[in-house]
């Protein structure tokens, strides 16, 4: 008998006013995805992450870097939660006999009890579901004004993930609830409505959902993993020069008689920096947020780029203390360029210009640079923890 985990990866980080999916929001400078792959080391046979499509490529990125005992396979999720698990247990090759679990990414401290008793629970009654008994007092409104009504809660618990459940019964239940049009919120519904009683397992309050931006300070707390106040990051780009192509070097158009080649405006230094900044807050690097696969950066200016790779910095929640760039070039020469591109730089980055240095240098006529072939650009930045 196996173990297996669908781990629901697919939120839009709405809720969480982020331009991004929160899974991949820092929490101790860990993507709040890694900490939920790593919540089953050791415990389980495989796992298949169900997510959206668009952010296929930066899971696929963060993989390497884990070690893990098991493969992890990566599907498309659907419209729904409900939708997508369905898609993850299709995309599962188990034994009707063996177990899965189903788990939301955004509960990424689900302490070591918590899964093991749900694991325990499934080999022993074919279910397990972890609740915690219901503290609050649970009033109804009908309108959201006046109260219509105070609930019992003396038989109420909040139920949390994973939860798990025998393959076949689980997809058999969300294959008949797909067909029947039954719309659930949790997997335990799912097979409540196929009248299988259904086993509870002790949750935990630390087991916390991330749906706000104020519960990662929260979950920060309880993983006792503070971000760091400081992150430093570097980045390093080449472009080729080429005949019949702008020059353009942190948003200044050069007059030179060639130009860098490339998908976007082809601006080396900023496609530096914009390394540096996303790589010092583990955000992945500027291919996988703006990939030169996608028609909408076609010739896009690379200070739109850097804005945007700003606020996700800023979405993070670290803001920049000082970037320091330096731009390789045997030709032409750059200094009288050097003030309007610090002044591009904190204008869209929108910081002091005091906190932006570009330098330009030259190889002494040595390598790819020195022949003119090409410009690289390397960068530097320190960021720090938002006040
Ligand atoms: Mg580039």
């Amino acid at each position: 008998m196996k173990k297996y985990v669908v781990l629901a990866a697919g939120g839009s980080g709405t809720r969480m006013q982020a331009n991004e999916n929160k899974i991949f929001l820092c929490v101790g400078s860990r993507p709040v995805l890694v900490r939920s792959i790593l919540l089953f080391e050791r415990l389980i046979d495989g796992m298949v992450i169900v997510c959206r499509e668009e952010d296929q490529p930066r899971i696929r990125n963060l993989l390497p870097s884990l070690s893990v005992s098991f493969p992890i396979w990566i599907t498309a999720g659907g419209s729904t939660r409900q939708m997508s698990v369905l898609n993850g247990l299709r995309a599962l090759r188990a034994e009707d006999d063996d177990i899965v679990l189903v788990h939301d990414a955004a509960r990424c401290a689900a302490p070591q009890a918590v899964i093991e008793e749900v694991l325990d629970s499934c080999i022993r009654f074919g279910s397990g579901v972890p609740g915690i008994p219901a503290v609050s007092t649970m009033k109804t409104s009908d309108d959201g004004r006046v109260v219509s009504g105070t609930v019992d809660r003396s038989h109420l618990y909040e139920i949390q993930t994973p939860q798990g459940f025998r393959f076949r019964m689980l997809l058999d239940a969300y294959c008949k609830a797909e067909a029947e049009e039954f719309i659930a919120t949790d997997d335990a519904s799912v097979v409540e409505y196929c009248n299988i009683p259904v086993r509870l397992t002790s949750g935990s309050r630390n087991n916390i959902k991330i749906t706000e931006k104020e519960d990662l300070p929260i979950m920060e707390a309880i993983l006792q993993a503070p971000s760091p106040a400081v992150r430093i990051g570097m980045g390093y780009d080449v472009h080729q020069l080429v005949e019949n192509r702008k020059l353009i070097l942190c948003g200044v158009d050069i007059p030179y008689s060639l130009g860098l080649l490339g998908h976007s405006d082809a601006d080396v230094a900023l496609h530096a920096l914009m390394d540096a900044m996303l790589g010092a807050a583990a955000l992945g690097d500027i291919g996988t947020h703006f990939p030169d696969s996608d028609k909408k950066y076609e010739g896009i200016s690379s200070l739109v780029l850097l804005q945007e790779s700003a606020r996700c910095v800023r979405d993070a929640g670290y803001e920049l203390v000082n970037a320091d760039i330096t731009i390789v070039a045997q030709r032409p020469k750059l200094a009288p360029y050097i003030p309007q591109m610090v002044q591009n730089i904190s204008d869209a980055i929108q910081c002091d210009p005091l906190q932006i240095s570009v330098k330009a240098t030259t190889t002494e006529r040595l390598g790819f640079e020195g022949r003119g072939e090409g410009i690289s650009a390397q960068a530097v930045c320190l960021l720090q923890k938002k006040g």
